[in-house]
């Protein structure tokens, strides 16, 4: 099969550029999400603008948010930590889409990408290069789809009721307690210094 020149409706090329200047290298994981992207739109047709479920971090999320007008911060673009080389883009009225995976049986046929995937080669033995060849050259045939009707996950997360904390001043949702959660003891951080926090 000859290597495939447009992804997302653009230049190969320019869609390795973009993935570098955002992700800060040409990830695998990232290219292979642009040709996961790629046919997930060819599946929906150019008139729907489809929400997007990614099933994992890493990577694939960049993808689409690259490749598509849904983003982590816009609500379009939800993602579970289920750490699946798998996406979805569905229509969000009709809540009827695609799913596209990386067919662990189809990667056998690329023992590079077999490898990356399954995390069977160590890293100097497989130069990015090399594995990214691979990738190019297999193209859609990793990959599998279906069509899906999505049944958990949509819509729009509400905004919960707002409220101040007598902890920190800070507003957070009622719905976490009398206190947030920072001041419940979940925080991440400790304030340095003296005085903190610095007041105006
Ligand atoms: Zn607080």
């Amino acid at each position: 099969m000859p290597i495939q020149t447009t992804l997302c409706g653009r230049p190969l090329q320019g869609v390795l550029e973009t993935i570098e200047r955002f992700h800060g290298w040409k990830a695998p994981g990232v290219v292979i999400g642009a040709f996961m992207v790629d046919l997930a739109q060819e599946c929906m047709g150019p008139a729907v603008e489809a929400d997007a479920i990614v099933e994992t971090r890493h990577c694939l999320p960049d993808a689409i948010q690259l490749f598509t007008p849904c983003t982590f911060g816009n609500g379009w673009m939800k993602v579970l930590n289920w750490d699946k080389f798998a996406l979805t883009l569905y229509d969000k009225k009709a809540l009827e889409g695609f799913r596209v995976w990386l067919d662990l049986a189809k990667t056998r046929k690329f023992p590079n990408l077999y490898n990356w995937y399954m995390r069977l080669a160590p890293k100097q033995s497989l130069p990015l290069d090399v594995l990214l060849e691979s990738i190019l050259e297999a193209g859609r045939s990793m990959l599998s789809f279906a069509p899906v009707t999505v049944t958990r996950y949509f819509g729009k997360e509400k905004k919960l009721e707002i409220g101040v904390c007598n902890g920190c001043g800070e507003a957070y949702p009622c719905s976490q307690g009398t206190l947030c959660l920072a001041c419940q003891g979940e925080g991440y951080y400790s304030f340095r210094g003296e005085r903190a926090p610095e007041s105006l």
